[in-house]
């Protein structure tokens, strides 16, 4: 079996949720099974493995169970990216795009350094909207961005397009319509 296939059997879709006309694309099946679990994680690593890459920054809340993995496996530190209010330390602050009306995303205003080498990661890319909040984000702290990585993308949706725009690396495993 492809590893496509691997990871698509272990996601679960939970039809209208949380509104009717949605379907969930739901990963705890994935994270729940050994094998698509730690392969998702070495296939989104296996281009950096090697090479130099100082901190993993997870978007809240998935982002950050596949972050930490991908984080030790890299050697790397791991940077939380959060709703607004939740961190305790003095914070840097986007506003971002949700698909009704805006949000604010936050980071540790010491998390990461000028000229660091990030990794940012999440489960799923959809409009793109939260992604490019974290982008934001890194990037008024002088970061590097490496790549964005995500198990799954929704390509309709758009994007991995917004982010390519900005000039960002986009990693996905699986696509779903
Ligand atoms: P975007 O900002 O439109 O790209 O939405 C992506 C964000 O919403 C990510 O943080 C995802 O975790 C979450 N998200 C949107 N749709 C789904 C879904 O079907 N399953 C899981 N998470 C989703």
């Amino acid at each position: 079996q492809t590893l496509k296939q691997t990871l698509l059997d272990a996601i679960r879709t939970i039809p209208d949720y949380p509104k009717p006309g949605i379907q969930f694309r739901d990963i705890t099946t994935l994270l729940g099974n050994p094998k698509a679990f730690r392969r998702s994680v070495d296939e989104l690593v296996h281009p950096y493995a090697g090479t130099n890459i100082d901190q993993i920054a997870g978007i809240e809340a998935r982002g950050f169970i596949l972050g930490g993995a991908i984080a030790h496996q890299l050697s790397a530190g791991f940077v939380p990216i959060r709703k607004k209010g939740k961190l305790p330390y003095d914070t840097v602050r986007v506003a971002y795009s949700l698909e009704y009306g805006v949000d604010e995303m936050e980071m540790h205003k010491d998390a990461v350094s000028s000229g660091e080498k990030v990794i940012l990661v999440d489960d799923l890319i959809a409009t793109g909207g939260t992604a490019e909040g974290a982008v934001k984000l890194l990037r008024q702290m002088g970061a590097e961005i490496v790549a964005a990585c995500f198990v799954i993308d929704l390509p309709d949706l758009g994007g991995r397009k917004k982010l390519e725009d900005l000039g960002v690396t986009v990693r996905t495993l699986v696509e779903f319509e």
